[in-house]
């Protein structure tokens, strides 16, 4: 990165967002086929449309400070990205992917509502109000979505994953997780992982919930 002000920060954070969007609206489809749930996929394909406008929004702040519409490797975006394909390609369809694949478009998402929340300031920072709006609108589409997928979770995947084969393996939670409580944790995506095959043993919100072993 070699930007020497705030506003050449500012062009180089928008031509990462505008890759990882690019990345997203390729990422979006193969997610919603994969999705069991309806509600799953359709929140995805939703999430796909709010994502070409928000490219044009991209394309419009570009234009507000007179530069061309351009993209730089979002390598953050495209590592989160390929940890959802191997997902996919490690599980089978169902609801345990379906936890998956929120676990992932959470942290996409929450990727995105850092970078948006940075340009939103940055645009208003260099008093660039037309960019301050048009990005704030996507800071707020990215907050929506991020919600919607905790709701999707929680209301229902979760617990079919929880509930239904996939919890063979030793590493199946013992905790009993019908009590209702689950509202202290967060979005509560990753529950579903409890068992994921982990790749180095990272895993979620694991951390301090089985201290009764
Ligand atoms: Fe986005
Ligand atoms: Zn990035
Ligand atoms: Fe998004």
């Amino acid at each position: 990165m070699s930007a020497k002000s705030l506003q050449e920060l500012f062009v180089e954070e928008l031509r990462d967002a505008y890759d990882g969007e690019k990345r997203l609206t390729k990422a979006l489809p193969r997610m919603a086929k994969a999705a069991e749930s309806d509600e799953l996929r359709s929140a995805f394909t939703n999430h796909l449309r709010e994502t070409e406008r928000q490219i044009q929004r991209l394309e419009q702040v570009f234009r507000t400070i007179g530069e061309p519409v351009r993209g730089k490797k979002c390598d953050g975006l495209m590592g989160i990205i390929e940890e959802g394909k191997s997902a996919m390609e490690e599980l089978d369809e169902g609801p345990v992917l379906d936890a998956a694949l929120i676990a992932g478009a959470q942290r996409a998402e929450h990727y995105e509502i850092a970078a948006y929340g940075t340009l939103a300031y940055f645009a208003e920072m260099l008093g660039n109000d037309k960019a301050k709006n048009l990005l704030g609108q996507t800071l707020d589409e990215e907050k929506a979505a991020d919600e919607k997928l905790s709701v999707i979770a929680k209301s229902k995947v979760n617990r079919e994953a929880l509930m239904g084969a996939g919890m063979e393996g030793e590493e199946a939670d013992e905790e009993t997780p019908r009590s209702g409580r689950g509202s202290s944790r967060g979005n509560g995506a990753s529950r579903g992982m409890a068992h994921d095959r982990s790749r180095g043993g990272v895993r979620g919100n694991a951390g301090g919930r089985r201290r009764s072993r």
